[in-house]
């Protein structure tokens, strides 16, 4: 394990890799039922890496009929909560084991920076594979105050079989964020990833497995959303969904719940986060450094990218003028070089649909300011250029949709009443940002923006402890922290007549 890769370390990495396109179900790798696979694309060169199973219906269904098997044979569920935390935490020391392998697979699949990966993504998925390693023995069931003539008791059963659905922005990040707390209740797991990014899934199962979760208790099935990820949420046997992507997917997964056995669904679904500037901002240069870092961080592939710069009229020259010159410098490149701070976009098509975000910006007469084309000294794969738009208002498409890359929206604000009704007016409530010096008025203001985490004189910060997930069309539930558990338990009532 290495915190600082250096080009020849990645290039070691990479040509150790073994990589595996398998499903992994039951405790073992197998092929798609149908035998039909797809090429997997490194967004880097547009080169194909790996050939992947293309799950789908039939792949599921074994999937989750290897799940229920395990749980009702309680070979998981089972097992004292001790023996479970000795086994994720077995699961949390292999994988750190592996992590410089896997920060490097992650990038080759889909174009993050491998200083990214190895720096932040792994180091995440690390910890919260340790948090929720060690709350089976940690947790308490309660006792209700009725009279002294019963006994209530309130226990937390795990709910069955989990299903979940993950996007490519962080593809071990968020499917960690879903199996790590339901394998720690006790429940068994079918994930599907992202077609785009499928790889290091894959390899957490096969680690699970070496670290002794038992066959059938944690499976992941590759394939397309349309087949695989539709089955999920149509399976009868499926007893809870928890998604992460698109609000328009999200949309369909309650559907797929009331056409089968009304599973219970959790969504984690966009954002359009506004990250608001007050004029008393205590560090000007630092807080218009982090705007510019923040939203080429993933290369903008962030549910909670600041893509709303929410800037006081005030100090709008000033601050703008340093977002672009931060922004200019950073270039994109080779995602495996470790110098490089802008990877690739994921694919070809999403880069095309960003650069439509950006044709709609300037025809909807958003001032460009910085970008929107692509570089010219890039290796042949899905880059662009950082994207800044001033003189946006907030009913532009660029303020309203969801663009997913590098591309920032400037809107400047009178005072602290529009900034907050700027703010708010969206559909989304992922989260949001305030600068200010006075720790009043950012209490004032945090306390009325709609979203789910708000941060103040910083962006984009937390850990396990803390829940993460949305308002509004953001979505439902919550990852992370002692709240996430609540979407793969059921509560038990049990009433004792004395
Ligand atoms: P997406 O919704 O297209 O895909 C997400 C997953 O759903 C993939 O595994 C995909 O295969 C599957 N899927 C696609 N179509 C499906 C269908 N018809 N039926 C069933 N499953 C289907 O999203 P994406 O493009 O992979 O990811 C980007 C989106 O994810 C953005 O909107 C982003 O904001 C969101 N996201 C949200 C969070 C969060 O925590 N709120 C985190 C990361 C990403």
């Amino acid at each position: 394990m290495n915190l600082a890769l250096t080009q020849s370390d990645v290039t070691a990495i990479r040509s150790r890799l073994a990589i595996r396109g398998q499903a992994f179900i039951d405790g073992r790798f197998v092929d798609a039922a149908s035998g039909e696979t797809f090429d997997d694309i490194s967004p880097r060169d547009g080169k194909a890496i790996a050939r992947v199973a293309a799950g789908d219906a039939e792949d599921i269904d074994r999937a989750v009929k290897a799940g229920r098997r395990a749980f009702e044979a309680g070979v998981w569920r089972e097992r004292s909560p001790k023996e479970r935390k000795k086994v994720l935490q077995r699961f949390a020391a292999l994988f750190e084991k592996h992590m410089d392998e896997l920060a490097v697979l992650e990038t080759l699949d889909m174009g993050k920076p491998v200083s990214e990966s190895r720096n932040i993504d792994v180091n995440v998925v690390l910890d919260t594979l340790q948090w929720y390693a060690e709350c089976p023995d940690k947790l308490y069931d309660e006792i209700a105050p009725t009279g002294p003539g019963q006994l209530a008791m309130i226990t937390r059963e795990p709910i069955g079989v989990v299903g979940a659905v993950v996007p490519w922005n962080f593809p071990m990040l968020m499917a960690t964020w879903k199996f790590a707390p339901a394998l720690a209740m006790g429940n068994s797991v079918v994930l599907k990833p992202a077609e785009q990014s499928p790889l290091t899934a894959i390899r957490l199962a096969a680690l699970a497995s070496e670290a002794g979760i038992p066959d059938g208790v944690f499976n992941v099935v590759p394939g397309f959303g349309p087949t695989a990820g539709k089955a999920l949420g149509l399976h009868i046997d499926v007893d809870c969904l928890a998604f992460t992507g698109s609000g328009e997917v999200g949309k369909l997964f309650l559907q797929y719940a009331g056409q089968s056995n009304m599973k219970r669904v959790f969504l984690e679904c966009g954002g359009k986060s506004p990250n608001i500037i007050l004029d008393d901002v205590p560090e000007l240069r630092v807080a218009a450094e982090r705007a510019a870092t923040a939203i080429c961080f993933n290369q903008g592939e962030v549910c909670v990218a600041p893509s709303r710069l929410i800037l006081s009229k005030r100090i709008q020259e000033q601050f703008l003028d340093i977002v672009v010159e931060t922004a200019r410098s950073i270039r994109p490149g080779d995602p495996l070089d470790p110098a490089t701070k802008l990877g690739a976009l994921v694919e070809s098509s999403h880069r095309d649909r960003v650069e439509g975000y950006i044709a709609k910006g300037k025809a909807e007469g958003a001032r460009l300011v910085l970008g929107g084309d692509r570089p010219d000294d890039t290796p042949d794969g899905y880059y662009l250029n950082p994207t800044i738009f001033a003189d946006v208002s907030n009913d532009m498409t660029i303020a309203r949709e969801e663009i997913f890359g590098p591309v920032l929206s400037t809107i400047t604000v009178e005072d602290d009443e529009e900034a907050v009704r700027v703010a708010n007016d969206t559909s989304y409530g992922l989260a949001a940002a305030v600068w200010t010096r006075d720790l009043s008025r950012a209490h004032k203001i945090a306390r009325k923006l709609r979203a789910g985490t708000v941060w103040v004189n910083c962006y984009d910060h937390g850990d396990a402890t803390v829940p993460f997930g949305g308002f509004k069309q953001s979505g439902n539930g919550r990852d992370k922290s002692l709240h996430a558990l609540d979407k793969y338990t059921e509560l038990k009532t049990t009433w004792i007549e004395l």
